[in-house]
């Protein structure tokens, strides 16, 4: 069996449980967690993300991925607070399992949550607009970015960050390249400085693969919750991460490089048009005063729709 690459060399070096073939590394279950964070900690710097100094907040789903972002951060001394929101997705009480999972996690680290319901605030919960239309994902997603957005600025944070990692980068950019959907592509960079409304966003786990945040989940044992949610579509994007796996395992270290290229070589050129790839100008909400492609903006129009109902 090969021995951890990180343990001190000697004789006392540990059998490696883990090999990471994207990085070509063999490590013990210590030595991972330690590899794991570094590497976190590396990207946040190398884009420039966020300092110690600064008021961080996690959008935490319950999931494993934004699970492991709160307590790797916490582990090296950022600040990070939670956001939970309540979708009002109750089909396996889905929803209610979900904020257990995030309240056990603020528990573990010891920082705050704050507890926002869509319900409460807006009068609707995502499974309303299911009736709505065929693509749920999609309009949950904007519904999220959006409020996740204002409450970020109301509770007083500098930077919101979420649990994406490389997989859902790296599909997600293999899709739009095929569609040259360059307005996307132009927007793509792990880290979006605050502008226009917008608060500072920032992916950190964007250099790490699915596989590694599961493992690290499991060694550190999160309250994680382990089911998907009962509202997605079914293969919602498996097709682009099930071709960008094929990729992964025929070259090892294909997925990262893809992604990373991306980001040095053609994001740069891409970023320096953007204005010109937006097929719509950005507008204020004349209602909430929210930057949004239409006024009443999303949040507003929905909110207006299930008042009247009700
Ligand atoms: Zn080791
Ligand atoms: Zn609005």
């Amino acid at each position: 069996m090969a021995r951890c690459r990180l343990c001190r060399p000697g004789e006392r070096r540990k059998p490696a449980e883990i090999y990471l073939p994207a990085h070509r590394l063999p490590l013990c279950r210590e030595h991972f967690l330690y590899w794991f964070e570094r590497h976190l900690e590396r990207t946040i710097r190398s884009f420039r993300m966020f300092t110690r100094e600064e008021r961080i907040l996690v959008a935490v789903s319950g999931g494993k991925d934004s699970l492991v972002l709160w307590q790797a951060l916490t582990s090296l001394g950022y600040p990070a607070d939670g956001v939970f929101i309540d979708l009002g997705i109750e089909e396996n009480t889905f929803s209610l399992l979900s904020q257990r999972a995030a309240e056990a996690m603020a528990r573990r680290l010891g920082r705050p949550l704050h507890l926002l319901s869509l319900r409460k605030e807006l009068g609707f919960g995502i499974p309303e607009l299911r009736r709505k239309t065929r693509k749920i994902c999609s309009l949950c997603g904007a519904v999220k970015r959006q409020y996740l957005n204002r409450a970020a600025k109301r509770l007083g944070y500098e930077v919101l960050v979420t649990g994406h990692h490389l997989d859902d980068e790296a599909s997600s950019l293999l899709g739009n390249l095929l569609q040259w959907n360059l307005k996307y592509l132009a927007h793509k960079y792990p880290v979006l400085p605050a502008e226009r409304g917008f608060v500072r966003k920032a992916k950190p786990l964007c250099r790490h693969s699915g596989k590694e945040i599961q493992l690290y989940a499991e060694i550190r044992k999160l309250p994680f919750l382990p089911e998907g949610c009962p509202l997605a579509e079914e293969a919602r994007r498996p097709f682009y991460a099930q071709m960008m796996e094929e990729l992964e395992e025929k070259t090892p270290g294909t997925k990262l490089r893809f992604y990373l290229d991306y980001l040095r070589k053609a994001y740069p050129l891409l970023a320096a048009h953007k204005e010109e790839f937006m097929d719509r100008e950005l507008l204020t909400c004349e209602n909430c005063g929210e930057p949004a492609v239409s006024s009443p903006c999303l949040l507003c129009r929905l909110q207006e729709e299930f008042r009247a109902r009700s």
